[in-house]
C-alpha cells in the first residue's frame, strides 16, 4: 500500500496578472507533520483553499489517495477527508464545547437537524472523548464565545478532528497565542493527531514552532515551492534565509 495521502500535481491558478499558484507541486505522506512557510503573498493560503475545493485550479491535479478530487466541491472533499482548522469562523460561539463538538459529529453523520442531533448521547459520549484527547474535557461545558484565545484553538481542532479527517490543514495554529503557550498548544496537537493516525500541514510563521514541530517544511515563494526537507536543512539554506527568515 502506498504510504501517500496527499499529491498535488502542476496546479496553476492566477488572479488578475497574479499567479498565486505557479506549477505547485507538492506529495504529503501518511502520518507526516508538514510545515508550510513563505512571505506574506506568497500563495499559501491559495495552496490551502486548493486543497479543499474552494479555488478551482486552472491546470494540474490533486489526489487524495488514489482519488483525484480536483474538481470536487468543499463538502465532497471534506467527506473524503480533509478538515481545515483556524481560518473560517467554525464554533457556534453561543453554544457549549461540547454541543460544538456534537454538531460536527452530526453533520459527519449527515442528519443534522432531523434528529436533535444535541439530544444524542451516543454523540455526547463521542464529543468527551475527543475533548478528554485536546485535553479540553474540563471546559467541555464552557460557552464557545467565551473560550481565550488558546483554547478556542483546540476547540477548533476538536470540532475538525470530529469529522475524522485523514488530513487536516491548519492556518498558523499558535498566532495569537501567548509564547507561553504555544508549546503546550502544539504539544497537545500533536499528541492527538498522533492518537488519531491524522496527518497534517500547517501554514507558519513561527520559526521556533517549526523546528520543534515539523517533520518536513515547504518554503513557499511567488506561488511555488522553492525548497523542501528537514526543518534543520532548510533553514540553512541561503535563499530561504534570504527569502523568508528575513536575514
Ligand atoms: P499567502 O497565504 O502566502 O499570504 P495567498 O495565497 O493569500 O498568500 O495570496 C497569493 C496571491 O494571490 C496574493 O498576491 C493575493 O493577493 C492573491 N490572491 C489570493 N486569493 C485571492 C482572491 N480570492 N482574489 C484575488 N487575489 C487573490
Amino acid at each position: 500500500m502506498s504510504d501517500v495521502l496527499l499529491k498535488a500535481e502542476n496546479l496553476e491558478v492566477a488572479f488578475g496578472g497574479v499567479k498565486a499558484a505557479d506549477g505547485v507541486n507538492l506529495t504529503l505522506n501518511k502520518g507526516e507533520f508538514v510545515a508550510i512557510i513563505g512571505p506574506n503573498g506568497s500563495g499559501k493560503t491559495t495552496f490551502l483553499n486548493l486543497c479543499t475545493g474552494y479555488i478551482r485550479p486552472v491546470s494540474g491535479h490533486v489526489w487524495l489517495g488514489d482519488k483525484e478530487i480536483t474538481r470536487m466541491a468543499p463538502r465532497q472533499i471534506a467527506r473524503r477527508g480533509i478538515a481545515r482548522a483556524f481560518q473560517i469562523p467554525q464554533l457556534f460561539t453561543d453554544h457549549t464545547v461540547v454541543e460544538n463538538v456534537m454538531l460536527a459529529i452530526a453533520s459527519r453523520e449527515g442528519i443534522w437537524q432531523a434528529l436533535r442531533p444535541l439530544d444524542r448521547r451516543e454523540y455526547r459520549a463521542e464529543a468527551l472523548e475527543l475533548l478528554e484527547l485536546l485535553n479540553l474535557r474540563d471546559h467541555a461545558e464552557t460557552i464557545a464565545g467565551t473560550l481565550p484565545e488558546g483554547l478556542r484553538k483546540l476547540a477548533d481542532v476538536t470540532v475538525a478532528m470530529a469529522l475524522r479527517p485523514q488530513l487536516l490543514l491548519l492556518d498558523e495554529p499558535t498566532s495569537g497565542v501567548s509564547a507561553l503557550e504555544r508549546f503546550p498548544l502544539m504539544d497537545t496537537l500533536m499528541k492527538a493527531m498522533k492518537a488519531r493516525g491524522v496527518t497534517a500541514l500547517f501554514v507558519e510563521h513561527d520559526m521556533e514552532i517549526v523546528e520543534n514541530y515539523a517533520d518536513r517544511v515547504v518554503v513557499w515563494n511567488a506561488g511555488t515551492v522553492m525548497a523542501e526537507g528537514a526543518p534543520a536543512e532548510v533553514m540553512k539554506d541561503p535563499r530561504v534565509l534570504e527569502n523568508v527568515v528575513g536575514v
